[in-house]
């Protein structure tokens, strides 16, 4: 099933075209990989995919959903139930616990959370130990683990990280792109990331290699 469908997506900064044309759909349970160049607008494409910002033209529809026509706070309850999204600069609530930071999510749509839900999260993340730490206690790698944890508390239908391991060194590296295919494969999470890095992209089912602003080869 066509989970994320995008058609004719353009996107201007002043005159600068930096979203060309651009057409994709996803399929449910892929992980692809979308890689180019620093500049070539691929946060700028993982935002607009994601409901975040939207395009001068052009059409997303998740679910079969065309979330560009939602009002605004039906599309933030929208994105807060369907879509998780990832940071490479992890985006964490200093103030807030690890564990407090998971939840969030899942406390702002319902009051409560989901504990067995919770409690597998930690488990594939290896997380147990880390529950009552602060953000800034903890390494890249650690910071970048909870906050995949909080895009994932809500059960999202699409997970998009941009840049996710963009900021850690190459064993933490490593170990994130590891728990995101685990979870891929083991959930069948649709999970839609962002690099510049050829060797990352290599782990997802399908990459989709963007230049200037377009799609240049979309490959299995
Ligand atoms: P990437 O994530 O591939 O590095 P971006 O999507 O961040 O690329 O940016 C694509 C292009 O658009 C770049 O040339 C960047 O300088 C420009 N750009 C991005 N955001 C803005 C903005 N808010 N205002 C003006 N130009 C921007
Ligand atoms: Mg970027």
């Amino acid at each position: 099933m066509k989970i994320l469908v995008a058609k004719n997506l353009n996107k201007y900064y002043g005159k600068y075209k930096a979203i060309n044309n651009i057409n994709l759909e996803i399929y449910e349970g892929e992980f692809v990989a979308i890689v180019g160049p620093s500049g070539c607008g691929k946060s700028t494409l993982l935002k607009i995919l994601a409901g975040l910002d939207k395009p001068d033209s052009g059409e997303v529809y998740i679910l079969k959903e065309n979330i560009y026509e939602l009002k605004d706070n039906e599309l933030v309850k929208f994105r807060r139930k369907n879509i998780g999204f990832v940071y490479q600069f992890y985006n964490l609530i200093p103030v807030l616990t690890a564990k407090e930071n998971i939840v969030l999510p899942s406390l702002l749509e319902s009051n409560s959370y989901d504990k067995k839900h919770f409690n597998n999260i930690i488990e594939v993340l290896n997380l147990e130990e880390k529950l009552n730490y602060l953000p800034n206690e903890l390494s890249g790698g650690g910071q970048q683990r909870i906050s995949i944890g909080r895009a994932l508390i809500n059960k999202p239908k699409i997970l998009f990280a941009d840049e996710p391991t963009g900021n850690l060194d190459s064993k933490a590296k490593k170990n994130i792109m590891n728990k995101l295919k685990e979870y891929n494969k083991n959930h069948k999470q649709t999970i839609i990331m962002v690099t510049h890095d050829w060797s990352l992209a290599k782990i997802a089912d399908r990459i989709i290699f963007l230049r200037d602003g377009r799609i240049e080869n979309a490959s299995k």
